[in-house]
Formats: C-alpha cells, structure tokens, sequence
C-alpha cells in the first residue's frame, strides 16, 4: 500500500535510486466528485507521487489530479512539452477564445465532448512552494483546464 493514497502501489527504485511511488488509478466515480482542499507544504510528497505516477502512465496519460492516485488534495501535474509540472493550488484567474474539443480521461471510458479556452492565466505554488502567475495557452492549457476541473469534483 502507498503511504499517501488507500489503494495499492507498487514501489520501484528509479535511475536516481529515490524511492518511487507508483500510484493505482482511481476510477470511483462517487470518490472524484468529491472536491478537494487547499494543499499545504505537507503536501510536496504528494506531487512527487502525481510525477512518478504520469512518467509511468505516460503512453496514455499527459496529466493528473491528486484524486486520481485518492488524495482529496488540489495538487495536479502536466505535461508541457519536455517536462512534467507539479502544481499546487492552481487558479485559473482569466480565461479567453473558447472553443469545442473532445477529450478523454484516465479514469473514464472513451471522450466526451467539452469547451476549453485557448489562453489561462494561472496562479499556483510550484514545486519549489514559490508562487506563480504564468499565462498557458493550447495544449498546455487544455491540459491545465481538464486537471483543474478534477479538483472542482468535475468530470468531462
Ligand atoms: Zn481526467
């Protein structure tokens, strides 16, 4: 079992020879309808878990919400390109050019049809706990939008 989440996780020892959590995907529809709460520095460990587990979900998965590993903590990680962000508390503060797109879920069955905004501007705690306040756009920020509707409870 993982120290953090109530589902069973296999532990491997990565290139790096830290520990590596690799959390079981929750697909309990009733458990992430439930929204999640602030995130505190307690919670860094958390965001270590979400990283290990997206690398190793990485053919399917391009990012992940703390319920999804069963921690009701607004930690989310993304991929943006060549890296992986961990991001704590995000807020999406602005929203702009919306537009229609499909999207599926590593928790769901299939896609489902949903609107997006083209641009974000986004606060969260980065993974080194400093705030920031950066602007996304395109795929980054789909990603970010689907990632952030996880913590509201919110599915596509
Ligand atoms: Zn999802």
């Amino acid at each position: 079992m993982c120290r953090l989440c109530y589902n069973a996780c296999s532990a491997q020892e990565n290139e790096t020879g830290r520990d590596h959590m690799v959390c079981t995907i929750v697909k309990d529809v009733l458990f992430l309808s439930r929204p999640s709460e602030e995130a505190t520095k307690k919670d860094l460990p958390v965001g270590r878990d979400l990283l290990d587990t997206l690398e190793a979900n990485r053919d399917r998965c391009v990012g992940m919400a703390a319920n999804m590993i069963g921690v009701l903590k607004r930690v989310i990680v993304v991929n943006a390109g060549l890296m992986n962000l961990v991001m704590f508390n995000p807020v999406i503060r602005k929203a702009e050019k919306p537009y229609e797109t499909e999207e599926g879920c590593l928790s769901l069955t299939g896609v489902r049809k949903t609107t997006r905004y083209e641009t974000i501007e986004l606060d969260y705690v980065d993974a080194e706990w400093k705030r920031q306040k950066r602007i996304f756009t395109g795929r980054t920020a789909q990603i970010i939008q689907h990632e952030v509707d996880h913590l509201s409870g919110i599915l596509i």
